[in-house]
């Protein structure tokens, strides 16, 4: 069900198009990006013009992600620890920045030494990586507060701590990173454009945000502004004056990294994405996260059962289906051992016997997940 949205909203990639609003959304709970359950109410639109998917930047949007940011914490499942990607093969966790930096810096082929900027730091994780895998290199961060300004500069070759805008950093960088920044960012082509004058003649932009087509429970993030696909990240980098060097889908799972550099043309915006096809897409993500949510209840309606993972999905499904689940079950050994929402959370091999989990992921992930920690005694319950 499709209608518009009153004030039509103008969309933040393209900046011609207004939004039509999927109003099945407004129904759903949401999830902060910090993993706290929130309340439902959001609204989401795809852009008429261009088919972005976006959050209108209207004056309840605003006021809602001034009150989520006055509270966040980041990783608070594992006290602060940052959250593990686990190799598909071989299950074994692996720093989710360390795995993404190397990456990028074989593609790159970035030489011995050279200056970083990581836009919106937090508390240094990706600062942190990057000294793991660019040992030569000089290391800086922004933030919009000092709260983990002794956390940052207590990193090896750690510029001290920018508080502010990005634009007040003095000289320019080799790398400019924003890893999961973008998709917060109320007028992302501006920030953008603002960027390019602090990358060296050369210097790359490397941007990762969450992938939506790759994962429904993105969407239920209340605190982000765009939902971006490889055509809406292009199209705002385009406008901003870059040129594409990669986007991949699979340097992460269910992320999307691209990297950029300052265009040395003018070069025309990609023509329009499909708004229907992006309209059709959001309107079966959210009927499968409601199938998804319904299919858990009915697992638990005797009995509860466990769920697995504690991060946006978790959080979301938790809410949820309430009583539906006695416990959950995560790899992270920073979470195992811990509770959260006030059930335990067991590690893989402590789940008791006899004992049913709910893998509620993405299909591919969950089969995945299922084929990999599968043992006599348990049973996997696969999402739709
Ligand atoms: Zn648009």
């Amino acid at each position: 069900m499709v209608t518009t949205v009153a004030g039509e909203a103008a969309c933040g990639i393209c900046g011609g198009g207004t939004l039509e609003e999927m109003a099945d959304y407004r129904v759903l709970r949401r999830v902060t990006s910090d993993c706290r359950p929130w309340p439902a109410g959001g609204r989401i639109g795809v852009c008429r013009a261009c088919g972005a998917v976006q959050k209108p930047a209207d004056a309840a949007f605003l006021a809602e992600i001034d009150d989520i940011y006055k509270t966040y914490t980041i990783y608070h499942q594992a006290a602060g620890a940052e959250q593990a990607v686990f190799e598909q093969a071989s299950g074994l966790p692996a720093s989710r920045s360390v795995k993404l930096l190397d990456t990028f810096r074989r593609h790159a082929d970035l030489k011995p030494t050279g200056r970083m900027l990581d836009v919106g730091c937090g508390n240094g994780a990706t600062i942190r990586a990057f000294g793991q895998v660019a040992p030569g290199w000089t290391k800086a961060g922004t933030e919009f507060d000092a709260k983990y300004r002794r956390e940052v500069e207590s990193i090896a070759n750690t510029e001290p701590l920018y508080v502010g805008p990005v634009e007040e950093v003095p000289g320019t960088f080799d790398v400019i990173t924003m890893i999961h920044v973008l998709e917060h960012i109320v007028d992302p082509v501006a920030v953008l454009t603002t960027l390019r004058a602090k990358l060296a003649p050369e210097g790359l932009l490397l941007i990762e945000v969450p992938h939506h087509p790759a994962n429904a429970f993105e969407l239920l993030i209340a605190d982000h502004r765009t939902h971006f696909t490889a055509d809406s990240l292009t199209r705002a980098l385009v406008a901003a004056g870059y040129e594409i060097v990669s986007v991949a889908e699979d340097w992460i799972p269910k992320e999307l990294s691209v990297v950029a550099r300052a265009a040395r043309a003018v070069l025309p915006v990609p023509a329009a994405g499909d708004a229907s096809a992006a309209r059709q897409r959001i309107a079966g993500s959210l009927a499968w996260l409601r199938r998804t949510a319904d299919l858990l209840r009915e697992h638990g309606a005797t009995s509860p059962v466990g769920l697995f993972g504690t991060s946006i999905a978790g959080t979301w499904l938790a809410a949820e289906a309430g009583d539906a689940i006695g416990f959950f079950v995560d790899e992270d050994p920073n979470r195992a051992g811990r509770t959260y929402l006030g059930r335990p959370v067991h590690a893989p091999a402590d789940v008791p016997a006899g004992s049913r989990v709910f893998v509620g992921l993405p299909p591919a992930v969950a089969a995945g997940i299922t084929r990999r920690l599968a043992r006599p005694g348990v049973t996997f319950l696969l999402p739709g």
